[in-house]
């Protein structure tokens, strides 16, 4: 017998989307609050900046988007489909295979709108604070989630059996410490606040981390700054040389930076520049979740059993989409089915104990291997055992090996063509990239 659980699932961007598929799917009752007032999340283009262009000031005019208007994916099509609904074989105006952002956003539209999830859809309904109705600790397990939001001027409360997060952690900049930051006279952006290339237009910028952000903004600004410096620890992910754009420069990390502008970096080399922009990535970030079981710890969420459920309060507190370096829709969808069948009590979780020797077997293995803790959920070596082994929990038959083909694929022609990556895609049919 399975149980139907009444859930609020929070956010409507791709992870709440294909959690309240799944969860219906189960036969749950759902209420997904969304605070914008579309699905769609990430992928919904703002060209609004915040306030404090680094993110510093909490009290700052807060934006959610983090999209620069020119962004293309960076993972192919086929990767950026759910199992059974696939990117391929939609075309919503940009059919290249790795299309600008509009094409994820109308894709999932149509995936909330062909799944019939419009209406469990609270629009501009921001949540802001969940926690446990009672305070008894030995009522922990039988007591239910307030859920606490905001719509327009009113605010309402709500009572669930179970909790599911899907806010996103793309939003909330996480800065550098940078020696002599404080005195340095010239412009600080982080790159939840880049959108386009003009106001960047003859200046010197400094660009700070090599991740997929850096990777793109630094060539896109560098189509109207003068001079673009990238400061990188990565020494596998290479911007390489543009033809055409002579004007960006990699280096070592910033080793400090000085009153009169000049930025020096690790390998000897100094700029005079006028603007730094950071590319160094985000923070988890759950303003609205009052628990004391679980904490964020140098971008560490935990206690998560396999970066999903709280051990703590097992089926009744869940989170999608907090791994990256993965398939991340695939992920979304197993994470999502995961925990629907859970909460209808086909799959069963571990003890509170077993779930927290697991966490920490995970902690002291990432140790003994020397990866920092804000690595926590980077999946990338362990993505396929961990996909894996979500798909057979749920049920599911073996993933096709085309994913996981693909992905290792990508990562090595980022590797061997630096920024011309998509385009040496584009000539090749996709078979060809799997040899
Ligand atoms: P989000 O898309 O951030 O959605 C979270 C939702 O929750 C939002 O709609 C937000 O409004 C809502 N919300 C937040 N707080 C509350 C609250 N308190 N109450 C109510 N609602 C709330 N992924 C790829 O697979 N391929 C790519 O090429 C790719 N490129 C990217 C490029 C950039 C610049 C960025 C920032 C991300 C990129 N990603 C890419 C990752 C992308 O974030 C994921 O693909 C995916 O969209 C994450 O979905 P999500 O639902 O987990 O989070």
């Amino acid at each position: 017998m399975t149980r139907s659980c009444k859930v609020a699932v929070i956010g409507a961007g791709m992870s709440g989307l294909v959690a309240a598929r799944e969860l219906l799917h189960e036969s749950h009752q759902i209420t997904v609050f969304e605070k914008s007032h579309r699905v769609g999340g990430t992928w919904v283009y703002d060209p609004c900046v915040e306030s404090d262009l680094v993110g510093l000031d909490p009290h700052r005019v807060k934006v959610h988007g983090s999209l620069y208007a020119s962004l293309r994916t960076n993972l192919m099509r086929p990767l950026m489909g759910f199992s059974d609904f696939p990117l391929t074989g939609r075309d919503f105006g940009d059919g290249r295979k790795f299309p600008r952002h509009e094409e994820v956003l109308h894709f999932l539209e149509a995936f909330a709108a062909d799944n019939g999830l419009m209406g469990f859809v609270k629009f501009g309904a921001e949540v802001v604070q969940v926690k446990r109705t009672s305070t008894s600790t030995d009522d922990e397990l039988s007591a239910r989630w307030m859920v606490k939001w905001v719509q327009g001027e009113q605010e309402k409360i709500d009572h669930f059996e179970a909790v599911v997060i899907c806010n996103g952690h793309l939003s909330q900049p996480s800065l550098p410490q940078i020696p002599g930051i404080d005195r340095w006279p010239g412009k600080q952006v982080h790159s939840h606040n880049y959108r386009t290339p003009e106001p960047y237009l003859n200046q010197v910028v400094v660009i700070v981390g090599m991740g997929p952000s850096g990777f793109d903004i630094s060539v896109d600004v560098a189509n109207a700054a003068k001079e673009v410096h990238i400061a990188s620890r990565s020494l596998w992910f290479k911007v390489g040389k543009i033809p055409g754009m002579e004007n960006i420069f990699e280096h070592e990390v910033v080793s400090h930076v000085e009153p009169d502008g000049r930025v020096h970096f690790a390998d000897g080399f100094s700029v005079l520049a006028s603007i730094i922009l950071y590319c160094t990535g985000y923070s988890y970030h759950f303003p609205f979740l009052e628990i004391n079981n679980l904490t964020v710890d140098d971008n560490r969420v935990g206690p998560l059993y396999k970066h999903v459920f709280s051990p703590r309060y097992g089926p009744h507190l869940s989170f999608v989409g907090i791994t990256c370096a993965t398939i991340i829709f695939l992920t979304s969808e197993l994470q999502s089915k995961w925990i629907a069948q859970v909460l209808s009590g086909k799959c069963t979780l571990p003890s509170e104990d077993e779930m927290m020797s697991s966490v920490k077997e995970m902690y002291d293995e990432m140790e003994q291997a020397g990866k920092p803790k804000h690595r926590t959920h980077w999946l990338y070596d362990e993505m396929e055992g961990y996909l894996d082994w979500l798909a057979a929990e749920t049920g599911l038959p073996q993933l096709e090996r085309w994913w996981f083909h693909m992905f290792d694929a990508l990562l090595k022609s980022l590797a061997s063509f630096g920024h011309g990556f998509r385009d040496e895609w584009e000539k090749m049919p996709y078979s060809n990239l799997l040899k």
